[in-house]
């Protein structure tokens, strides 16, 4: 049931066996090239498991195509450690694959140069630098895919770094899954995180599902055929009963919530029950109520009201057979699709819904997500229009800050500014004490002028010296920030007119 679980082995073949069924020939052969070119450019370097270093991308690959994503995107994933880790150039990438390609490969290795640095309160602005320098969604999903690969084979790093990767998951990525509503990566990248933040944790909770799921096996079994029966002879065609267990980490969430009492989580194991139309959906959850009884308070609509991340389905907890608490999930296949890959569902290779380019045929109907999933795949394909891009992830409540770069101080604090923002910015920024006593400066832990201007990702140090009376009047040249030119403006006029009544006699006391 767990995804992680059933694996495949990480093959050119298995890549290969994935995509025939949905792909052009051409398309496949576009995706061997590929695999060819990072062999070749990976060739001699391993994974600290000992294997070839190919794997990775292959497993990023692979889980890409797991999520039925296009082949541009495939593509970029196999090459998507080529610039930072070997020879060859981007430029290479370009000409052997497109612009396309080689401008989602380049934002994977700007992201890569993101350093995390785990202190709590500054995740918010991490995900906002996250997002900020990811521009194209897709290299988002590319981004989760090699985090995945790197979770699974965490067991050969040395725990410090195993410990720094699994946070990174589980309090950036994680959260960014879910604000995009993938909830199957959201859950594999938690799961994968747990597992080496809370060791011990982890195995009491697997244990206790393992052993949930093995009781209620055959009750579960029983279920799913009454069901299927129930809504057959009522006429609704139901294209599957499933059995879906918790992903771990959010079954731990839940435990904790419920003083550890397993008997209190009446979601381990959901029942999903998949229909064709939004009005079998609605039947099915009445044929479900009439012949077992919701418990109060526990039905909730969110195909009427979807979740902010545009989760869609009905859920309703129900008194089942003998008494026990079962929930349902009741959607149609679009839905469901959505509810495990989120925004990502709409660069799937279904593409005829989302032409290149050309205004997106919103299908009628019960299946048609919400108008903002279109508008953004539109623009997503009209390289052009990136500015309405951007205004979309806005919409979208995705706070992507234009414009800004993000810096750290030498704790690990985020600080934004804006584009072009200089050392002493970056002192005003922090602490007017800070910018009035200011020597020097470090960025990067090399010593540099106060005008050095600072880039994203950058470290910064300020030298000061208490005894500093004043601001100088020439940071005024390089000071970008206005709450940095206000405070040099201020300090300056009034030690101007201290030195002034202190030298004209009579004016002062
Ligand atoms: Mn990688």
């Amino acid at each position: 049931m767990n995804s992680a679980e059933q694996k495949l082995p990480n093959t050119l073949e298995t890549l290969e066996a994935l995509l025939r069924p949905h792909h052009e020939t051409a398309e496949i052969e576009t995706v061997k090239r590929a695999y060819a070119f990072a062999e070749a450019a990976h060739r001699g370097q391993k994974r600290a498991t000992g294997e070839p270093y190919i794997v990775h991308p292959l497993a990023t690959a692979i889980t890409l195509a797991e999520m039925h994503l296009s082949t541009p995107i495939i593509v970029a994933g196999l090459l998507h450690d080529v610039p930072e880790d070997t020879s060859h150039t981007l430029e290479e990438i370009e000409q052997a694959f497109g612009a396309d390609v080689s401008n989602m490969v380049s934002g994977i290795t700007k992201l890569s140069k993101i350093k995390y640095r785990g202190i709590e309160r500054y995740m918010e602005n991490l995900r906002k630098m996250f997002l900020a320098m990811a521009s194209d969604v897709r290299v988002v999903f590319i981004k989760f895919a090699d985090s995945l690969n790197n979770l699974e084979t965490l067991d050969a790093l040395p725990p410090k770094k195993q410990e720094r990767i699994a946070l990174e998951s589980l309090e950036l990525y994680a959260p960014i899954a879910n604000r995009l509503g993938m909830g199957e990566i959201k859950g594999r990248l938690e799961d994968s995180a747990f597992k080496y933040i809370q060791p011990k944790e982890y195995v009491w909770v697997k244990e206790l599902a393992k052993t949930a799921r093995e009781d209620k096996s055959e009750y579960l079994q029983r279920v799913i055929r009454l069901t299927k029966d129930l809504l057959k002879t009522s006429g609704i065609q139901c294209l599957d009963v499933h059995g879906r267990a918790k992903h771990l980490y959010s079954l731990y969430r839940k435990l904790l919530k419920h003083e550890r009492n397993i008997a209190h989580v009446y979601d381990l194991i959901a029942m999903r029950v998949i229909v064709e139309n939004v009005a079998d959906c609605y039947a099915a959850l009445g044929i479900i109520h009439s012949r077992w009884t919701p418990l109060k308070g526990r039905i909730k609509d969110y195909i009427a009201q979807p979740k902010p991340n545009g989760y869609r389905s009905l859920h309703t907890t129900v008194f089942c057979e003998d008494g026990e608490i079962v929930e349902f999930q009741i959607r149609t296949t679009q839905m469901h699709l959505e509810s495990e890959y989120g925004i990502a569902a709409h660069w799937s290779y279904d593409e005829q819904k989302y032409p290149a380019n050309g205004t997106p045929i919103r299908p009628t109907g019960e299946t048609t997500p919400p108008q903002w999933v279109y508008e953004l795949a539109h623009l997503q394909n009209d390289q052009q229009d990136q500015k309405r891009y951007m205004q979309s992830l806005e919409d979208l409540k995705i706070d992507v800050f234009r414009d800004r770069i993000f810096v750290f101080t030498p704790r690990g604090d985020v600080i934004d500014l804006p584009e072009e923002s200089t050392c002493i910015d970056f002192a005003y920024a922090i602490h007017t004490d800070i910018g009035n006593t200011c020597v020097g400066s470090k960025v990067n832990e090399e010593v540099v002028p106060l005008h050095r201007v600072l880039k994203n990702g950058d470290m910064v140090e300020i030298l000061v010296d208490k005894s500093r009376k004043s601001p100088s009047l020439d940071w005024l040249k390089f000071a970008r920030t206005r709450h940095a030119r206000n405070k040099i403006r201020q300090l300056s006029r009034v030690s101007i007119s201290a030195w002034i009544k202190g030298i004209l006699p009579g004016s002062g006391k």
